[in-house]
């Protein structure tokens, strides 16, 4: 053997991102947009103002920044908005950031979308190793998803669907629970999910950003969902966690997995292994909290990746240990982001 075959000296592995309550930050969603093409009644009003360009990151400041997370030990990048497929350039991003994947520095590379533009990015989402996406849907009926979404066209999210499936990604539905809108709906928007193979979660409405409707009108208590499903399925619980605030059955009858995401009504922080990138780059290391760490003005200053990866695990350290959600009447939200900036 010459000294040039020799393994170089390895670099001593930066120490993992651990918060002030000893949990280990494995997980970044990145929201690489606030814009949207569709305006779903419970998280965007209907007239938004978008922010001015010049606030938003660059597509090489996202990777930078994501970049640096996964050198600090993070194994899970989750891609969100806005709708991340509606930022110009993004399959560039997404290109950059499969360098980790084929590394070995990341498990998974996904994303989070409403599926008006799968269609065309599927097959390239597949190419560059993405392997999971999340699709929210909260019905399977035209009419009401032009209301639901104001305007949006349904066809367009099944042709989505189908050709993610068809290049080999698996799905999963995502459903925000609306009490009058999509409450007797969702057995068989179930159904239908586990009938072609896809995974369904439900998800309670969330007090994120002030919106025209008042949220106690839409939001439906997942236990009681749970219970009517209950009535007529044999929901068996199963030990799958993925450190987030799902938790998982087994729909006996459907033979599909169901996941049930209760911010309000169960308290899942204990184990919260995930911070937020917002398109702005403010680090939010909790969804249900106002507090926030500026990293665009980090790096907008000149900050090098050291100075970068302090001013990460600074944040990190600071991440409280849960969250302040509550539904009351005529209260204003517990967070005034919207959903579509911090990213879903
Ligand atoms: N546009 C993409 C989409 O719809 O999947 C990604 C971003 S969207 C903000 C991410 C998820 O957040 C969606 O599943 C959406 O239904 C959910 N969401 C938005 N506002 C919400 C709210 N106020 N409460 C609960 N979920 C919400
Ligand atoms: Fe857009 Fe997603 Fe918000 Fe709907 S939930 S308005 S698709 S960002």
């Amino acid at each position: 053997m010459t000294p040039y075959d020799a393994p170089l000296p390895q670099a001593p592995a930066a120490p993992a991102l651990i918060d002030g309550f000893g949990r280990q930050v494995t997980y970044l969603r990145v929201s690489v947009t606030d814009r949207c093409d569709l305006r779903c009644v419970y998280c965007m009003a209907e007239h938004m103002t978008f922010l001015p360009k010049r606030e938003v990151l660059t597509l090489e400041e996202l990777d930078r920044i994501a970049s640096a997370f996964v050198t600090l030990g993070v194994r899970k990048l989750r891609i969100t908005g806005g709708e991340p497929l509606v930022r110009k350039g993004v399959m560039g991003l997404f290109e950059n950031l499969s360098r980790h994947l084929r590394s070995g520095a990341l498990d998974e590379l996904t994303l989070t979308t409403n599926g008006t533009r799968l269609a065309e990015f599927a097959a390239d989402l597949a190419r560059l190793g993405v392997r999971r996406v999340n699709v929210s849907l909260d019905t399977l009926k035209p009419d009401l998803f032009r209301q639901l979404t104001r305007g949006g066209d349904l066809a367009k999210v099944i042709a989505g669907i189908d050709a993610a499936q068809g290049a080999g990604l698996s799905v999963k539905i995502n459903a925000v629970a609306l009490k009058d809108d999509n409450a007797a709906e969702l057995p068989d928007l179930i159904a239908w999910a586990h009938g072609r193979g896809l995974e369904a979660t439900l998800i309670e409405a969330m007090p994120l950003g002030e919106i025209e409707y008042d949220r106690t009108d839409q939001f439906l208590s997942l236990k009681a969902v749970r219970s009517h499903l209950e009535s007529f399925w044999t929901l068996t619980e199963t030990d799958h966690r993925t450190g987030g605030p799902a938790r998982y059955v087994r729909v006996e009858e459907t033979g599909g997995r169901l996941g049930f995401i209760t911010p309000l009504t169960h308290n899942f922080c204990e184990a919260c292994n995930r911070v937020r990138l917002t398109c702005t780059g403010t680090l939010h290391s909790c969804l249900g909290r106002d507090d926030a760490s500026d990293l665009r003005a980090v790096i907008r200053a000149g900050a090098d990746d050291a100075a970068l990866k302090n001013a990460i695990r600074r944040a990190v350290d600071a991440k409280p240990k849960g969250h302040d959600f509550q539904i009351a009447r005529a209260a204003a939200p517990a967070v005034s982001r919207h959903m579509s900036t911090t990213g879903g």
